[in-house]
């Protein structure tokens, strides 16, 4: 089970990736996935479409990487204008795919959801979800947090509050927005410690590794980029493998400063490419 990692106080390291959109694409996700697999992360999570439009493409993935390549996996989910018996249904998806913990999550309203059916959600809030999930379920649950607050709180501390109604509605471990400044992780532990939030925590981290990925992945994401880091970019914009390499490159830096400053978690967005996520474990475990 994952939270026996976490229970046993060693450091972890897990990867994030997405199922293929159509049937097509599934050989090669496959492939890729072998190869990451080779990497020994803990675990994997595996990200859910929009909506649930493609809740069976996750279940598929995940089970893969869990009862082919055997490593445990997390599958992600959101409740974003779901009714209790969409939620259920995804459940029993899991169920026959063997999948046993869910990282449970709200989502956004995607621009393709009707109104209707956005405002006809059961659930308003992951806290919600996971409630759900832990009264009528044996999964069990992890869930999202924010080192930059998440956009829509006003405050951290705000945020912080609804994190703990998370954690007790029944989260065993939290995952992080990506970020590009430690010191954002490093102020939000302290004060998610402080509020007694006693949680593992693994850090989110995404090595960009082309100049328009930077674009969507802030916007996605809202986290800050520094100064150092949009330098970068602009140094290496228009030179692709140089683009790349500098991206792993601050990914590592970053990486290696968690773990000096005692960080025991590690989750790395890898966006399915094993060549870069490889450069970054081999640099880490060295
Ligand atoms: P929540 O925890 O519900 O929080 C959303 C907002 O509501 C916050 O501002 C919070 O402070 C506020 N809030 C919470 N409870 C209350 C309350 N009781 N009253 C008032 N306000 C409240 N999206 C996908 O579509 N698919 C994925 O696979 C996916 N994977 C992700 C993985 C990670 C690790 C992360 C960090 C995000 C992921 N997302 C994914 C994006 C996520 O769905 C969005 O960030 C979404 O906007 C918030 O989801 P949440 O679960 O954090 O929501």
């Amino acid at each position: 089970m994952i939270q026996d990692l976490f229970r046993a106080g060693g450091q972890s390291l897990s990867f994030e990736v997405s199922p293929p959109k159509t049937e097509e694409e599934f050989e090669s996700a496959y492939g890729k996935l072998t190869q990451l697999a080779a990497l020994s992360p803990d675990f994997f999570s595996v990200t859910y479409g929009a909506g649930g439009s493609r809740s069976r493409n996750t279940a598929q993935i995940a089970s893969y990487i869990q009862n082919t390549l055997h490593v445990p996996t997390l599958a992600h989910m959101t409740c974003v204008g779901s009714k209790k018996d969409d939620i259920l249904r995804v459940v029993e998806e899991l169920k026959a795919a063997g999948i046993g913990h869910v990282l449970a999550l709200r989502g956004d309203r995607p621009s393709w959801m009707p109104e209707e059916q956005f405002l006809g959600r059961d659930f308003a809030h992951a806290s919600d979800l996971t409630r759900f999930l832990k009264e009528n379920t044996n999964l069990h649950l992890a869930g999202a947090c924010y080192p930059e607050k998440h956009y829509e709180a006003a405050s951290m501390e705000e945020d912080i509050a609804h994190l703990k109604e998370k954690v007790e509605a029944g989260a065993e471990f939290l995952i992080t927005q990506l970020f590009f400044d430690n010191n954002f992780f490093y102020r939000f532990l302290e004060k998610v410690r402080r509020a007694g939030i006693t949680l593992p925590i693994c850090a989110g981290l995404m090595p960009i590794t082309t100049a328009q990925q930077i674009g969507t992945t802030v916007h996605l994401s809202g986290s800050s980029v520094p100064k150092a880091f949009a330098d970068l970019v602009a140094v290496h914009a228009d030179d692709k493998e140089g683009m790349r390499r500098a991206g792993t490159e601050y990914a590592i830096r970053q990486i290696l400063d968690l773990k000096a400053h005692g960080v025991m978690h590690i989750h790395l967005y890898t966006m399915n490419r094993p060549r870069t996520t490889r450069e970054i474990v081999e640099a880490i475990r060295a």
